[in-house]
């Protein structure tokens, strides 16, 4: 904008020069014309002529000061905005070489998490390998001392050893919860589909939880169709671990004397399963990260001290893999429903 209207200055200050080179010339015709002619008139008009001229000087005189002040003063704000300009550039080399700069340090330290992360795996994956075998070798003594083919035993020894079953059980648990979890995220996973009912799967894991249930009062529930269930694609072992997760978690988190309802069923091409309770509930604020490795809820941790948060994340993984769904309404103080909805059809191959 500033140029064009200096361009016009311009152009103004060469018109001009132009009309006073033109007036110049008249003045001289005129004054050669009064000098021959000696008429008073022409004289007149020379002197006319002279005053225009000085007129067009001036103001020729003062548009060119005026143009060379506003281009001193662009000129200078050019420089002005030059030096800013390229102390910005400079600035900004800077940070951009900072940010290069951040970026290697950011991938170097993500390398290393990696590394380090990959390590802290073998180790888990190595230590519940090596920890594995010995504890169920216990939990096998355990259970033999507990039968009464064994030997009888008195009511204090029987109740240590009732505190001693549950304990490694829940050690063998934790061991394997560590295992898979380790071996799904080295993708060592494995799945093995083959077309069977849930049903005999999902009735095994009642009756092993039966007893747990029992223990605590709490009145378990199940509602399976008299007619059967069609045969579906999917890793039946895996399902029955789904299926006692989500159970035993609705024990774990109802209180003494509670009821928990499981259904099974079939509804336009899925397989749904039920597990309802009237325990603890879930808060709201933390749902969203139910199925996330570690989670433990805050009222959860106070009620269940021993829990690794990691058995909805498997659970979440194998239900995936199945192509099914698993959505959960829970209320605080008033228990949850867990909803699990496999397709018949669309379960994936191994
Ligand atoms: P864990 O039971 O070992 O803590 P899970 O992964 O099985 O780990 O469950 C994660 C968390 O989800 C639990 O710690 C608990 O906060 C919450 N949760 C799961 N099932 C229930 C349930 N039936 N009622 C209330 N909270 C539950």
């Amino acid at each position: 904008m500033e140029e064009i209207k200096n361009f016009g200055k311009v152009k103004s200050f060469w018109f001009f020069q132009a009309m006073a080179v033109i007036a110049a010339a008249g003045l001289a015709v005129f004054n050669f014309i009064y000098l021959r002619a000696e008429n008073i008139s022409a004289f007149f008009v020379s002197l006319a002529i002279n005053i225009l001229l000085v007129f067009i000087l001036a103001t020729g005189a003062w548009r060119l000061a005026r143009l060379f002040s506003d281009f001193k003063k662009g000129r200078d704000s050019l420089d002005t905005e030059t030096q800013k300009k390229s102390s910005e550039i400079q600035e900004f080399e800077k940070i951009t070489r900072q940010l290069v700069r951040r970026d290697l340090e950011l991938a170097r330290a993500n390398q290393r998490l990696a590394e380090l992360d990959a390590a802290k795996s073998d180790f888990i994956s190595i230590a519940a390998h090596q920890l594995r075998t010995p504890l169920t070798g216990i939990k096998w003594s355990y259970t033999a001392l507990l039968d009464p083919k064994t030997g009888s035993l008195n009511e204090d020894q029987k109740k240590l050893l009732k505190n001693g079953f549950a304990a490694i059980t829940n050690t063998v648990n934790l061991v394997n919860d560590l295992l898979n979890v380790t071996h799904l995220e080295e993708g060592k996973y494995e799945f093995t589909f083959e077309r069977q009912s849930l049903l005999p799967i999902a009735k095994q894991a009642i009756a092993g939880l039966k007893l747990v249930a029992d223990e605590k009062k709490i009145t378990l529930f199940s509602k399976m169709p008299a007619s059967g269930l069609p045969d579906i694609n999917m890793d039946g072992e895996k399902m029955g671990l789904v299926l006692a997760n989500i159970i035993d978690n609705a024990i774990k988190y109802t209180p003494v004397g509670g009821r928990i309802d499981f259904s099974i069923s079939q509804e336009r091409g899925l397989i749904k399963i039920v597990v309802q309770d009237s325990g603890i509930g879930i808060p709201k604020s933390q749902k969203g990260r139910l199925f996330t490795k570690f989670f433990r809820a805050d009222n959860a941790v106070g009620v269940q001290t021993d829990g690794t948060g990691l058995g909805l994340y498997m659970v979440k993984k194998i239900i995936d893999r199945h192509n099914g769904k698993i959505t959960v309404d829970s209320a605080e103080g008033k228990g949850s429903t867990f909803i699990i909805t496999i397709p018949e059809q669309s379960a994936k191959k191994s």
